[in-house]
C-alpha cells in the first residue's frame, strides 16, 4: 500500500481567516515535529509556531493523529493557520521539500478507503457531500456517510451468504437426502431479500437523482411566454421578455431546487423559420438542448390560430421523452383545446398562475419523491443493486422450478458480487480510478 507523506491545502482556493493544510503517512509526525516550537499531544488542539530553521512559517492550531486512529488510518496532522494564499504554499513548498509530496485529488479519502476507515460508498459520499447542489442532497450524502446506506447493504450481503451456505450443505447430500423443508426455508429468505433489494433500488434511485439533479428545457413557438415562465421561477429577470418574436437566442441556463430536487432550467430560442442567421443559430441550439434533457416542458398559447393537430404533431416529435405540456396565458384564453395524452398545466405567466403546480410537476416527473429519500446513491450503485436483483429472480427461478442447486448457489454467488460492488468488497482497479 502506498504510504508515502502526502500534504494539501484543505480550504477552497483564495484569501480566508482560517487555512487548513493537511499531512498524512509516514513521516507525518516527525516532520512536524521538526518545525513545531513545543511538542504536541495526540489528538489535542494545539497552538504552535512552526518555523524553518528559527524562521517563522506560520503559527496556529495544531492536531495530530497517531495512526490507524485517524481519518486516512495513517498518522495525520491538521494545520490550522492564516488563510493566506502566499503563507499556505510557503508551508506546502517546506513540506514538499522535506519529504511530502502533493496529494492527488480524492488521496486523503482513497487512504482510508484502502485502510479499512470508510467503505466505497462512504468515500463517494464524501465527494458527493462535499458537490450537492441541494441541502436536501447534503443531507441525504451525509446519511450515506454516516453508513446508513453501507449497513443496508452489508444486511443484504450477510443474508445472502447465508442463503447461499444453505444451498450448498443441501448440496452435499444425495437426491434422495435433500431436505425440501430446507429448500422452501431457503426460497422464502431469498423471496424476502428480492423485496428489500427492490425497494432499496427505488430508495438508490430517489438518491441518485439527488445526487445528479435533473435537467428541464423550455420549448416551444416564439412568444409562448417561455422567457416569462423562466425568469418567474428564476425569480430573477434573467430573459429579456418583448412582444416580438425570436429574442431568445441562446439557451440561459438556472439552477434552482424543486421539493429539494436540483433542477437546471434552460430557456431555448422559440423553433420557428429563422428569420435571421443568429435566430437560425439559436434554434440550432434549442433543438440540441432537447435532444436529451430530463423533462421537456413544451409550451402553447390557446390563441384562435393554434392548430391542436400541430400540438399533436409537436408532442409525437417528443415521444419517448417525459413531457409536460403547459397552455400558457389563460388570461386570453381565446380557444378551448382538447385533452393531450400527457400532463397539462394551466399557467399565466404572468401572475404566476399554475407555477407552483409546475413546480411539484417537475420532480414528480422525474419519478423522485423526496418522503423516500433514506440516503444519496449514484447511477453505479443502482446498476449493482439491479444486477443483484437479476441474479436473484434467475435463483428463485431456479428454486421454484427445477431446482438445481449448483445454479441457484451459482446465481447467489453473481448477486453477492454484484452487491458486493457497492461498498468495495470486489472492486476493478478501473473502477477505484474512476472514483478517487
Ligand atoms: P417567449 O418568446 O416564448 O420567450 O415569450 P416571452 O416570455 O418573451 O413572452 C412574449 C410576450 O407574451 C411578452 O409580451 C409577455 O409579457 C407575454 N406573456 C407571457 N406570458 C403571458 C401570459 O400568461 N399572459 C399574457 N397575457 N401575456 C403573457
Amino acid at each position: 500500500m502506498n504510504k508515502d507523506l502526502i500534504c494539501a491545502i484543505a480550504n477552497p482556493p483564495g484569501v480566508g481567516a482560517i487555512g487548513i493544510i493537511r499531512l498524512s503517512g509516514i513521516g507525518a509526525l516527525d516532520l512536524v515535529k521538526k518545525i513545531t516550537s513545543k511538542p504536541t499531544r495526540y489528538r489535542e488542539a494545539c497552538l504552535v509556531s512552526l518555523k524553518d530553521e528559527g524562521e517563522l512559517l506560520d503559527a496556529g492550531i495544531l492536531i495530530s493523529f497517531k495512526g490507524p486512529s485517524s481519518f486516512t488510518g495513517e498518522d495525520l496532522i491538521e494545520f490550522q493557520g492564516h488563510g493566506n494564499p502566499l503563507i499556505q504554499r510557503r508551508l506546502i513548498n517546506y513540506f514538499c521539500r522535506n519529504g511530502a509530496r502533493l496529494a492527488n485529488p480524492g488521496e486523503f479519502s482513497e487512504r482510508a478507503y484502502l485502510n479499512n476507515k470508510i467503505d466505497l460508498a462512504q468515500a463517494e459520499a464524501i465527494a458527493d457531500l462535499i458537490t450537492s447542489k441541494s441541502e436536501a442532497a447534503a443531507t441525504a450524502a451525509l446519511k450515506s456517510l454516516r453508513g446508513d446506506f453501507s449497513h443496508e447493504v452489508s444486511n443484504l450481503s450477510r443474508r445472502l451468504i447465508e442463503a447461499r451456505v444453505n444451498i450448498e450443505v443441501q448440496m452435499d447430500f444425495v437426491e434422495e437426502e435433500i431436505d425440501h423443508l430446507a429448500i422452501s426455508a431457503i426460497q422464502k429468505g431469498v423471496e424476502e431479500i428480492s423485496q428489500q433489494i427492490k425497494k432499496v433500488i427505488k430508495q438508490a434511485n430517489n438518491g441518485d437523482l439527488l445526487n445528479r439533479g435533473i435537467e428541464v428545457v423550455l420549448t416551444g413557438e416564439p412568444n409562448t411566454g417561455k422567457s416569462s415562465i423562466f425568469n418567474a421561477l428564476a425569480m430573477e429577470d434573467r430573459a429579456i421578455v418583448t412582444e416580438i418574436p425570436g429574442t431568445t437566442t441562446d439557451a440561459l441556463t438556472v439552477d434552482l431546487v424543486m421539493d429539494g430536487l436540483p433542477v437546471r432550467l434552460s430557456d431555448t430560442a422559440g423553433i420557428r423559420a429563422a428569420t435571421n442567421k443568429i435566430e437560425a443559430l439559436g434554434i440550432e441550439k434549442a433543438v440540441k438542448k432537447i435532444q436529451d434533457p430530463s423533462v421537456v416542458v413544451l409550451l402553447v398559447v390557446a390563441a384562435t390560430q393554434v392548430d391542436p393537430i400541430d400540438i399533436s404533431a409537436r408532442l409525437g416529435e417528443l415521444s419517448g421523452r417525459k413531457v409536460i405540456l403547459i397552455i400558457n396565458k389563460i388570461d386570453l384564453q381565446l380557444k378551448h383545446l382538447p385533452e393531450f395524452p400527457v400532463c397539462t398545466i394551466k399557467t399565466n405567466a404572468l401572475t404566476g398562475l399554475g407555477l407552483n403546480r409546475l413546480m411539484e410537476a417537475l420532480p414528480e416527473i422525474s419519478g423522485y419523491d423526496s418522503h423516500s429519500t433514506e440516503f444519496m446513491a449514484r447511477t453505479r450503485h443502482v446498476d449493482c443493486l439491479e444486477r443483484t436483483e437479476r441474479y436473484l429472480e434467475a435463483s428463485l427461478g431456479g428454486l421454484r422450478g427445477e431446482k438445481i442447486l449448483e445454479l441457484i448457489a451459482e446465481d447467489l454467488r453473481y448477486a453477492s458480487e454484484s452487491l458486493g460492488e457497492i461498498c468495495g468488497k470486489y472492486t476493478a482497479d478501473d473502477l477505484l480510478g474512476e472514483i478517487f
